[in-house]
């Protein structure tokens, strides 16, 4: 029987390996997929993820494949800014900055530091069975396999939570999202923005070697086919009216990388911790992307988790201490960034105009506040 089996070779799963491997655990990571590859464009990594990732021994790898983020500016769709949030003071304060990375280098990275056969790859989840001491668990290839206790980073759709709350499902944000990478060479654009207009939202976020993460959102039902099949030409006609170089980077975007999807989050559980098995990452609190925090929380849950791990002898113990250090966290940052995609997303015009008009007014210390608030985290 193993000691400790995590399901889902996502960043929650790779990191909580990395981190339990740190102190002398050997955890088995099991993943659904035939290969272990990271699916979407850019991702943006918080202050709070790099201190994590220092904890992991990994920050100054992902810093060199990363590239530094020291301002996020709001613009509306004719490119006048609506607030600008300069990062540096911050920065000097905790001592790290936030980073951007493409998604496939990160998992590149965190793979990398787990040795020879410790990620099965092919091997779906079907049925878990928690028994008295220890949890069985069923793969789809017809195998079963049985440990002591089992880490759940099996993503925002998990079967695990699904078996354990199957009340619990993803909620649609009510808008849907299209993002891809393009080379930036011609562009040369070295800041971070996001534009909120009336038809909807347009990020661009550069990226190392000359290349830039985009994201796009717009209002509609969940699983929408007709979003489903939106090419570059669909995107270049909602954002006809934002300024540029929104239509060059479109136009620059292979249909061949664009990726779309529903923005879900999912509503905050009360418990992480059952038994033998605990909850961590999107299958834990997967949050609407708008505050840059899904996968930074899922890098402190991997942190956090180990140094319970590591001070219990009983894991059920160190999974409910887990569950105590993480749940109010996580629920600030499910709320919040619900919150703000909402404000994001307006599209009646008056509406627009107000919070425009309350936004340019509004004084930085607010904005700083809440990037404290996520700054500070206690490991
Ligand atoms: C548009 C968008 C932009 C985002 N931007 C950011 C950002 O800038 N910064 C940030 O921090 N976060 C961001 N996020 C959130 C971030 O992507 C997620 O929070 C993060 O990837 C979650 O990682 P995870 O490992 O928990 O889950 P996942 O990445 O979903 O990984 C789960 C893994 O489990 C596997 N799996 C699933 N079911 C099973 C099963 N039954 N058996 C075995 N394996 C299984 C899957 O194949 C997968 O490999 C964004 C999200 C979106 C949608």
């Amino acid at each position: 029987m193993e000691d400790i089996i995590i399901i889902g070779a996502g960043i929650a799963g790779l990191s909580t390996a990395i981190a339990l491997d740190k102190k002398g655990k050997k955890p088995f990571v099991y993943e659904a997929a035939a290969e272990i590859k990271a699916v979407g464009a850019g991702i943006g990594m918080g202050a709070n993820a790099m201190m994590a990732f220092d904890h992991l021994g990994i920050k100054e790898e992902v810093i060199a494949h990363a590239k530094i983020i020291d301002s996020f500016t709001i613009l509306d769709q004719n490119g006048t800014a609506i607030t600008k949030t300069d990062f540096n003071s911050l920065n000097k304060k905790y001592g790290v900055s936030n980073f951007s990375i493409h998604r496939a280098k990160l998992h590149k990275i965190l793979l990398s530091k787990l040795g020879q056969g410790k990620v099965l790859i092919n091997k779906k989840v079907l049925k878990i069975n928690q028994k008295k001491d220890s949890v069985t668990i069923q793969f789809n290839d017809g195998t079963e396999t049985e440990s002591r206790y089992v880490i759940a980073a099996d993503g925002i759709h998990s079967q695990i939570r699904k078996s354990l709350l199957p009340k619990s499902t993803a909620r649609y944000a009510g808008y849907s999202c299209w993002r891809g990478v393009i080379k930036n060479k011609n562009l040369t654009i070295t800041e971070s923005s996001e534009t909120w207009g009336s038809a909807g939202r347009f990020g661009i976020v550069p990226l190392p070697e000359n290349e830039l993460y985009f994201f796009a959102c717009v209002n509609g039902p969940s699983d929408n086919q007709r979003f489903q099949n939106y090419t570059i030409d669909d995107l270049r006609e909602i954002f006809k009216n934002f300024h540029d170089p929104i239509q060059q980077i479109l136009q620059q975007t292979k249909p061949e990388n664009l990726i779309w999807n529903d923005i879900n989050d999912i509503r905050p559980l009360d418990n992480f911790a059952f038994g033998n098995i605990v909850l961590i990452g999107d299958a834990a609190h997967a949050t609407t992307p708008n505050l840059g925090q899904g996968a930074c929380q899922a890098i402190e849950d991997a942190v956090i988790l180990a140094d319970e791990i590591q001070k219990n002898t009983d894991y059920r113990k160190a999974f409910v201490s887990f569950e105590k250090r993480r749940l109010k966290r996580t629920k600030f940052v499910i709320e919040t960034s619900g919150r703000i995609g909402k404000i994001a997303q307006l599209s009646n015009p008056l509406m627009i105009l107000l919070r425009n008009t309350f936004l340019r007014l509004m004084p930085q210390s607010v904005n700083n506040k809440q990037l404290q608030k996520i700054y500070t985290i206690d490991f």
